[in-house]
């Protein structure tokens, strides 16, 4: 059978869940993910995808496409890929606007737009905008915007630029999962992570790589309303340091909240 031989060849090359990422190949080329009859056009066309994820390209740029809170987005080179452990900001978010209406919502470091284009499926009445400094990861996040029919206010700027942020004000929440690793996780990343932008993971010059949660906490929390709230996602060893951060900053009713793995994931607070 063509599918064994493909999935043989992941195998071969050391690609863990050969059989999962063939499938999703196979269904992106032809529709259907159990599909016996392959033309020869398609043939090449997964031949040369499993090219790229042989060379350790991650699986959803090669789909061009993934999952994020139930939404199909689209990703690729220079934006980083929506993980599941954001969605657990996002349900966080989603948990605080209860019984809440007409909501303004910021995210910064929007990346592909996940975060701000889950929160206005499911809050249709809230007024959302969105920072990134990468013009790939607006165009990607414009394009997911588009597609879902969700409007969005994009803003292109790097939100360390306190100018910048000293234009917004008002807002009832200012979400974010800015960049957050240290520069020794950077050196430890799998393949596939490597693929993704160093600007999307780097969390700054800081060693424990909370430069970005320093930063954007001083520079926007004149733009949350009183009684708003800041929501950081954060590395699973950053919630003290992020937690005390938030309270040296007039943030009270601090809270981590942990994700599938039951490790740190969601840092938040309420302005005073
Ligand atoms: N969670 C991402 C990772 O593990 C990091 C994302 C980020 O830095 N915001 O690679």
């Amino acid at each position: 059978m063509v599918n064994a031989e493909f999935i043989r060849m992941l195998e071969n090359a050391g690609i863990p869940d050969a059989d999962f990422d063939m499938k999703c190949i196979i269904e992106q080329v032809t529709g259907n993910r159990f599909a016996s009859e392959i033309s020869p056009e398609q043939k090449n066309q997964i031949l040369a995808m499993i090219q790229r994820r042989i060379k350790g390209e991650p699986l959803q740029y090669i789909l061009g496409e993934w999952e994020f809170y139930g939404m199909r987005l689209f990703v690729g080179k220079g934006v980083l890929i929506p993980r599941p452990d954001t969605e657990i900001l996002v349900d966080t978010v989603l948990q605080w606007c209860k019984g809440k209406s007409g909501l303004k919502i910021l995210d910064l470091c929007t990346g592909s737009g996940c975060i701000a284009l889950a929160l206005k499926k499911y809050l249709p009445d809230v007024k959302i905008s969105a920072v990134d400094t990468s013009e790939t990861a607006l165009s990607y996040a414009k394009k997911n915007a588009e597609y879902h029919h969700l409007e969005i206010d994009f803003y292109h700027a790097d939100v360390l630029d306190k100018h910048f942020a000293g234009q917004f004000h008002d807002y009832d929440i200012i979400v974010s999962n800015p960049p957050y690793l240290t520069g020794q996780e950077m050196q430890e990343l799998q393949i596939e992570v490597k693929h993704e932008p160093a600007i999307a993971l780097l969390g700054g010059s800081a060693k424990d790589g909370t430069y970005f949660y320093r930063k954007i906490t001083s520079l926007w929390k004149d733009a949350i309303k009183c009684g708003g709230l800041l929501a950081y996602e954060i590395g699973w060893k950053q919630a003290q340091c992020v937690s005390e951060l938030l309270n040296a900053n007039a943030f009270r009713r601090i809270q981590t909240i942990q994700d599938y793995e039951q490790r740190d994931r969601v840092v938040t607070g309420e302005k005073i």
